[in-house]
């Protein structure tokens, strides 16, 4: 598979004529929130960039219940298979990774106001107690006592010198893990880790409990609060077409088959990083095949009767306030860049919606 490019989006909506006129049409559907972790204090938002305050996360929550309807991922599902009608008012929740704060603070937050929400759990991380790759990575580059770092894995040398530095050193070194084959994912976390001592990775990982995740017995907690547990692949792998076949399906089938052994049936899977980029067809077409029967992606866009259940659209939900309000409200703005991608992964598809 070749990676997205502008140039492929162009040539899909070329495909339509008067594609904008047909967009515009189009009714409002409901919208798939995505979360990371909650936390009451995020003091070094480069490390802790997942995690939104406490207080944003509960004036979003009000706006929710004041002006749409928290429905779950089940009912969502229904509507769509049994050609139920969909409203823009609908609203479904979902977090992902599995933070230690979605238990501390999400569950009984969500769970006090009856509202239903999804976790999405790596589940090798979950099983050791681990913690992602791109927070090593952060935390590593940017806490290291180090002037320069030489990284063999990505084969670069980092300059160290400054704050600034330190930020753009850890973002190029999160782009090369996240575009990488798992092996080599994996090599550079662990080139990374080895650039702190010992004591270091004990103070940092104290300092950033907001980076821990949960383990079984916790997700357990937030199953009895509600939660509805899905897969985010066993290794937090991307799903993208630098990995092998046989990785891609490994990690379909061996988070699955963990979180059933668990909880009972999983049904949900969301794609780590979630662009049209990071979904092979092979991951696509994996997904229907051990029967998941919904896939979450973090292409923007809202649902409608004719969203594809294994490419749902997810809208980010942790931005400013008036953003998250102005995103909620003009969704349907995305619905052409979600189109394209949904033509990459159905080919023939384009008839359906002229259905
Ligand atoms: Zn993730």
């Amino acid at each position: 598979m070749t990676s997205f490019n502008f140039r492929q989006l162009n040539l899909a909506l070329s495909r339509y004529s008067g594609a904008q006129r047909l967009f515009r049409l189009w009714s409002k559907g409901p919208t798939v929130l995505f979360y990371h972790g909650v936390e009451e204090r995020v003091f070094d938002p480069v490390v802790q960039l997942l995690h939104m305050s406490l207080p944003l996360f509960e004036r979003q929550v009000a706006y929710l219940r004041k002006h749409r309807d928290v429905i779950s991922l089940n009912y969502l599902y229904d509507c769509i298979a049994n050609g139920w009608k969909l409203d823009p008012r609908q609203v479904v929740l979902t977090f992902d990774d599995g933070y230690k704060n979605n238990l501390r603070i999400v569950g009984p937050l969500l769970s006090a106001l009856k509202l239903p929400f999804a976790i999405f759990v790596s589940t090798r991380h979950i099983e050791e107690g681990q913690r992602l790759s791109t927070y090593w990575i952060r935390v590593a580059l940017l806490y290291t006592e180090k002037k320069t770092v030489n990284l063999r894995s990505t084969n670069q040398s980092f300059s160290l010198t400054s704050r600034e530095g330190r930020i753009a050193a850890a973002g190029r070194v999160v782009e090369v893990a996240k575009r990488a084959p798992l092996h080599q994912a994996e090599q550079i976390r662990n080139e990374c880790i080895d650039q702190l001592t010992s004591g270091q990775r004990a103070e940092l990982n104290n300092r950033f409990a907001s980076d821990e995740l949960m383990g079984w017995d916790d997700l357990g907690k937030l199953v009895a609060m509600g939660a509805t547990v899905g897969s985010h692949c066993h290794d937090h792998c991307i799903l993208h077409a630098n990995q092998s076949d046989e990785e891609v399906r490994r990690q379909l089938t061996e988070s699955k088959a963990a979180i059933e052994k668990h909880f009972g049936e999983c049904e949900y899977l969301a794609y780590p990083n979630g662009t049209l980029s990071d979904i092979s067809e092979v991951a696509y077409d994996a997904a229907r095949a051990v029967r998941f029967r919904m896939g979450l992606t973090t292409i923007s866009g809202e649902v409608t009767q004719n969203t594809d259940c294994l490419l749902m659209p997810r809208i980010h939900g942790a931005t400013k306030y008036e953003e998250f309000c102005y995103l909620l409200n003009r969704s349907s703005r995305y619905n052409a860049a979600y189109q394209a991608a949904r033509l990459r992964l159905l080919p023939g598809s384009e008839s359906e919606h002229l259905a």
